[in-house]
């Protein structure tokens, strides 16, 4: 089973996230569960837990169609202590907002080293910073995003992700979440069937699919191996349509939130339609 939709807006409350996604034919959503460009946020009321949960289960949206997505801010591999601490707190309250909600996943970016330390010493910190979430918390597992790379954000090659991996104390407790886009800028060539074919094998081989908790599909605006992060329509950029209908038609990409993140939202409806119509 295919789960297809949107990062969807929660303006107005999270509890019209699974309004807005049923509104596109999305089976799947994703979502910010606080303002993603401030530090601070409100806890989440009862009122508005509960009116999400009653809009799931009214929509039919399980824990597994749904990838909620962290606030741009936090830093996970931040090198200043004081820093690295803020975005420590600010994403543990982010998984207590998730398992409130009944969510079982919190995508984010795993972090930057500001070119302060190494990338090696960057990548600990951000296994340190997960096993702290997860120790604190009790079942929302955390689902790291490949990156494209710009600037010094870690997370662009497979060999972070199986490095982040590979330091987090429970296994059952971390993911991954692979960006069409990203991966196209970080330099895997996702193209054509045959680098798809390629690139997933190696991503089989290095992290491994049972990891695989979510995918964004998104086109983008920069070319392979730009390092530059900058979603495109489907079809309207230089990935082009293949690359989503291979996705469409393997099993391996079953059963977990398929995430359009798409800078036109008012193609959303048409997207997800034409994904499930690449369906054979
Ligand atoms: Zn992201
Ligand atoms: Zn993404």
């Amino acid at each position: 089973m295919k789960y297809i939709g949107a990062h969807v807006s929660a303006s107005g409350g999270i509890e019209q996230a699974p309004v807005n996604a049923h509104e596109i034919g999305a089976t799947a959503f994703a979502l910010f569960t606080k303002n993603q460009r401030q530090w601070e946020a409100r806890p989440l009321t009862k009122q508005s837990i509960d009116a999400f949960r009653s809009n799931c289960e009214k929509f039919g949206y399980k824990p597994h169609q749904i990838l909620p997505h962290d606030s741009y801010l936090i830093n996970l591999g931040h090198p200043e202590p004081g820093s690295l601490q803020k975005s420590r707190m600010a994403f543990f309250d982010e998984m207590q907002r998730c398992e409130q909600l009944g969510l079982d996943r919190l995508n984010f970016h795993p972090g930057s080293h500001l070119n302060q330390i190494t990338e090696e010493q960057c990548l600990t910190t951000i296994a340190n910073s997960i096993n702290l979430a997860l120790d604190k918390t009790t079942c929302v597992m955390a689902v790291i995003e490949n990156t494209a790379g710009q600037g010094s954000n870690l997370g662009f090659s497979f060999y972070h992700l199986k490095k982040i991996i590979e330091q987090v104390n429970d296994k059952s407790r971390v993911g991954v979440c692979i960006d069409t886009c990203h991966a196209y800028s970080a330099g895997y060539d996702i193209k054509t069937k045959a680098g798809f074919e390629k690139v997933f094998a190696e991503f089989e081989e290095v992290v491994g699919f049972q990891y695989l908790k979510g995918m964004h599909l998104n086109d983008t605006k920069k070319e392979l191996g730009s390092r530059v992060d900058r979603h495109d329509s489907l079809g309207k950029g230089f990935l082009g349509l293949e690359i989503f209908e291979c996705i469409m038609n393997d099993p391996r990409f079953d059963g977990i939130p398929l995430i359009l993140e798409t800078p036109d939202e008012t193609l959303w409806a048409e997207e997800i339609q034409t994904l499930k119509n690449m369906i054979r």
